[in-house]
């Protein structure tokens, strides 16, 4: 493996939608934001945001966070007591990606389900259900990661998320969506934000994706549930103070930056059209909805590690998903320019390293 040093700069980043950098006009936002002590509700700038992502989602209130993590965190601290049980489908990050968190600081666990491309319905949860009983676990909160990021960007359908919510509340679970991608879901779909946000008990958008801002994401939820998240947001040290600089970014990311999310799909789609041309070279998600490809090299024999290093070789990263499996992720920063180029080197890669074993 070459070693970092010797590598050229990275030129078209496909690993992550997060690895935007602040746009001149986002930073100019920021530079002028009004600020005041977030603590004491006293930034306008963050205040401004919050009510926005609240009507946006369709709920009462909203609270500006460092990152999604704390997001999903403190919601599971809100919904959960220690030994209650989330339902999410196997891949969700809540699940994977997060340090065991709801086990750590929740002293929740999750019930993966195998759910293809993430998304799952009622049936599902229905059957996940503990029977209500002294010995069971009690079955808490059902986890909607929209878009499913290793469901390959895949849209929840609203009669889906509606039909998870209807059994949830007919039991008594609460509604959580990991709305990371959730405006990669609206764009894509058509269906407004709050409609999806109005059936959830909380729910949240990043930033940090997408919108290409540097920090933050937004939790939402009715008032007591921000109250209670409120105790959290002060014990996990996610309180902050001049936060408007923060917030400032994702205002001026929700007036200029989610349309264009289109523009991410529509790249994220001709590069898929490209790579499968590749012999041997398979999509894992054949749909591709939003802005996520999963690549599969399971049938040119290559693995994905030293594919992606050939990538990166030629400063084009993309990230690894598994022993054959690759994931491109196109955002703000990736433009039309850059999808044949990365397919081109792809196929170069692929078919050096297949004739090398
Ligand atoms: C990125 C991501 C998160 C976590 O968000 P951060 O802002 O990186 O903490 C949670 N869920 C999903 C689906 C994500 O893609």
């Amino acid at each position: 493996m070459p070693d970092a040093a010797a590598l050229p700069p990275i030129r078209i980043d496909l690993g992550s939608d997060t690895s935007t950098r602040p746009s001149p006009g986002m930073r100019a936002a920021m530079a002028s934001a009004p600020v005041g002590d977030e603590q004491m509700g006293e930034d306008p700038t963050t205040c401004a945001l919050e009510a926005r992502v609240a009507a946006l989602l369709g709920q009462e209130q909203a609270m500006f966070l460092p990152s999604g993590t704390m997001c999903n965190q403190i919601a599971l601290l809100v919904h959960c007591r220690p030994g209650d049980e989330i339902i999410a489908a196997h891949q969700a990050h809540i699940y994977g990606s997060e340090g065991a968190g709801a086990a750590a600081l929740a002293g929740a666990f999750v019930r993966p389900i195998e759910a293809p491309e993430g998304i799952f319905d009622g049936a599902a949860v229905r059957s996940a259900l503990r029977p209500l009983r002294a010995r069971a676990p009690r079955s808490r909160v059902v986890v909607v990661e929209q878009t499913a990021n290793r469901g390959g960007g895949a849209v929840w359908p609203l009669a889906a998320v509606a039909d998870v919510a209807d059994r949830a509340h007919e039991h008594g679970l609460a509604v959580h969506m990991d709305g990371a991608r959730l405006l990669n879901a609206v764009v894509a779909s058509g269906i407004a934000a709050q409609s999806f946000g109005r059936l959830c008990d909380s729910v949240w958008l990043d930033l940090t994706k997408g919108l290409g801002c540097p920090v933050g994401a937004v939790l939402a939820g009715p008032r007591d549930f921000i109250t209670a998240a409120w105790t959290w947001k002060h014990r996990l040290g996610g309180a902050m103070r001049q936060s408007g600089i923060l917030a400032a970014a994702g205002l001026y990311a929700l007036d200029h930056n989610i349309e264009r999310l289109a523009h991410d799909h529509a790249q994220a789609r001709r590069l898929a059209d490209l790579v499968v041309q590749i012999p041997g070279v398979t999509l894992r998600f054949p749909k591709v909805e939003t802005n996520i490809v999963f690549i599969d090299l399971a049938d040119t024999g290559c693995a994905a590690p030293a594919v992606l290093h050939a990538l990166r070789a030629e400063g084009i990263r993309l990230s690894v998903e598994g022993p054959h499996l690759l994931r491109a992720v196109t955002h703000l920063d990736i433009g039309a320019a850059d999808i044949a180029p990365t397919a081109d080197a792809l196929s170069a890669a692929v078919r050096r390293l297949s004739s090398a074993d």
